[in-house]
């Protein structure tokens, strides 16, 4: 028997965490009854799990690596009607999400899959896996403004961990640099908040790298699979 958030994310439906949302939500049923207690147990081959009334049942994890182009929503739907990420990925049979997520604005590396224990296991803090960030900011951030960024900044009345930070080049005629930055917190909005917090605020961010990962020669709303070795050196 296991518990039911699990079973729904090992069916590739979302996220353990979104998952429990959805029970508490009243859309979830098992053996045609609604259950919104979130330790239910269940057996995953002999009860009927539904969610929003269609059965989960266990799918082939897949695990794609996706350039998410700038206005564009990190989700599986928006209320608002604008695009999202996994209209890039029509032709996919399995229902695959967003692995964590980056702002409207932000392009760059994306994961994306069904399995919902990997999801979290690349989100969870303990984790600390790198992610490489090039922004465009507005001036030029002197020695004392790159050293705050390395030590940690405050934001939303929390200082962030140590980073790594460097100046690519810097544009006096625009009043703009490029800034490399590679954090391994996963905070909402980090990279922007760091930047206006020591008074440079970004114009443009794009996520180049996720752990080990880089972009290669994909384009903006192209995508790749990952390798189950490529996968598995993530873990
Ligand atoms: N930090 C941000 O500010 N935005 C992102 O999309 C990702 C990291």
């Amino acid at each position: 028997m296991e518990r039911i958030q699990k079973v729904i994310a090992n069916a590739g439906v979302t996220s353990r965490r979104k998952a429990e949302k959805l029970i508490e939500e009243g859309r979830v049923k098992v053996n045609g009854k609604t259950v919104r207690e979130l330790g239910t147990k269940v057996s995953p081959h002999k009860d009927t799990v539904e969610v929003d009334g269609v059965p989960v049942d266990k799918e082939e994890p897949v695990y794609y690596l996706f350039y998410k182009p700038k206005q564009v929503i990190s989700a599986v739907k928006d209320d608002k009607g604008r695009k999202v990420v996994t209209d890039f990925f029509e032709e996919v049979e399995q229902r695959i999400f967003p692995v964590g997520r980056l702002d409207y604005d932000t392009s760059g590396l994306l994961l994306l899959t069904n399995d919902g224990d990997f999801a979290n296991l690349m989100m969870h803090p303990k984790n600390k896996i790198n992610k490489t960030y090039i922004a465009k900011v507005e001036g030029k951030p002197n020695k004392e403004a790159l050293n705050q960024l390395k030590s940690g900044v405050k934001i939303d009345g929390k200082k962030t961990a140590p980073a790594k930070v460097r100046i690519k080049s810097a544009n006096r005629k625009t009043n703009s640099s490029i800034v490399e930055l590679t954090i391994h917190e996963g905070r909402n909005q980090q990279v922007r908040k760091m930047f206006d917090a020591v008074g440079h605020p970004v114009k443009k961010l794009k996520r180049e790298q996720y752990g080990y990962l880089t972009l290669g020669n994909l384009q903006p709303g192209e995508k790749r699979i990952l390798k189950p070795v490529e996968v598995k050196r993530l873990k």
